[in-house]
């Protein structure tokens, strides 16, 4: 098979899945990221041979080789999206091309092959449908997937390797926040950054992940919900949390959102709530927004409300912003009506409650 070809799923059925009964009680209340499903989707890719073997199995342990490129250079990127519970009982995901898209030039930026769009989207809809019954029916639940792919050469040595694995395992969740839509307080972080110009700030890799959690770490330390990064060059600039970009919405109306720059993830969210804000007609700026401006701006009450926005929080408001030079609150430190607004406008569209006029949900 060359390397344009793209196999077509086949599905090894699985002899002994979890059974109905602890399945509802595994899903009643499932946290985030700890209860998963009966599956897996799995895709090898061979330099030369390209994309084969594409199937869906029992979820089970890998086995590897200590030597895996993977573990001693970390080629690895990720996605991260949800399959919803619509409002008629049937399921839906929301901008899945946007998350092969994304997958296709995270790939690029780790020297690594690029999936076919159509085998990513075949990959979550096979997965999908076979643990349909995993998807929770409450009020802000749904199945994260999370498609990912690593370096599974049995090789030392700093290239690219020639051999990787993408697979997509699926998980029931709850809300990301334990507190639900309720504001939460953020660490500004001094001593760390995340990424640099010509870094892999826009790439989804595992490695951006792993460099932010003493910075985290620290956040929570502080006695604060996450982490907010400012630019490496100059220290100066708001660029995003750990795993949400920003909003800041001013008291005349208008809206301000840090620029893509190479720095900062290219959110799915964030770009549908620049649709959205658009639509409403809210002026909007892709625009960088200083630390001193920021509190400033909160002191002086010009800037009235900050959110944050990703697919695991959805549109979550930002109450208060710490920091080594001192606490400000954001308005009255609760939730905003824009942020409301938004939050409210984006779950009826992602629930098919709303009408979809930009056709970003995808009926499975
Ligand atoms: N920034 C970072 C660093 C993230 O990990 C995420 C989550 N993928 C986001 C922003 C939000 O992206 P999205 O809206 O596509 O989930």
């Amino acid at each position: 098979m060359n390397a344009d070809a793209t196999p077509s799923f086949e599905i090894r059925e699985h002899s002994a899945p979890v059974p109905a009964s602890e399945r509802t009680g595994r899903i009643a209340d499932p946290g985030f990221g700890k209860v998963f499903t009966d599956h897996m989707a799995i895709v090898r890719y061979t330099e030369g041979k390209g994309w084969h073997d594409a199937h869906i199995q029992a979820r089970e342990p890998l086995s590897m080789d200590p030597a895996a490129a993977v573990l001693h250079y970390a080629q690895e990127i990720f996605e991260g999206l949800k399959a919803y519970r619509l409002a008629d009982g049937g399921t839906a995901l929301f901008r899945p091309e946007q998350n092969a898209r994304r997958f296709q030039q995270s790939a690029a930026r780790l020297a690594m092959p690029q999936l076919p769009e159509s085998l990513f989207l075949e990959s979550i809809e096979k997965l999908v449908d076979i643990d349909r019954e995993w998807i929770p029916g409450a009020e802000g639940a749904a199945l994260y997937l999370r498609p990912f792919m690593f370096a599974s050469e049995v090789f030392l040595g700093v290239r690219p390797a020639h051999e990787y694995l993408y697979m997509v395992i699926a998980s029931s969740v709850g809300a990301y926040f334990k507190g639900g839509a309720k504001a939460i307080s953020i660490w500004v972080s001094d001593d760390y950054t995340r990424a640099a110009p010509g870094g892999t700030g826009a790439a989804k890799c595992g490695g951006n992940y792993a460099a932010s959690l003493v910075a985290q770490a620290e956040a929570i330390r502080q006695g604060c919900d996450q982490v907010v990064f400012l630019d490496a060059a100059e220290h100066r600039w708001v660029e995003e949390l750990g795993g949400m970009n920003l909003f800041f919405v001013m008291e005349d109306g208008s809206v301000l959102t840090p620029p893509l720059k190479g720095t900062i993830l290219p959110g799915i969210t964030r770009d549908s709530i620049l649709t959205l804000t658009r639509d409403e007609g809210i002026s909007v700026r892709e625009e960088a927004y200083s630390i001193d401006q920021w509190r400033e701006d909160a002191a002086s009450g010009k800037l009235v409300e900050t959110f944050a926005c990703g697919t695991a929080a959805v549109v979550t408001p930002v109450g208060t912003v710490k920091s080594s030079a001192g606490d400000f609150q954001i308005g009255s430190g609760g939730t905003g009506q824009i942020t409301q607004r938004m939050r409210d406008r984006l779950v009826a569209i992602q629930r098919g409650e709303a009408p979809d006029p930009h056709g970003w949900v995808k009926r499975l």
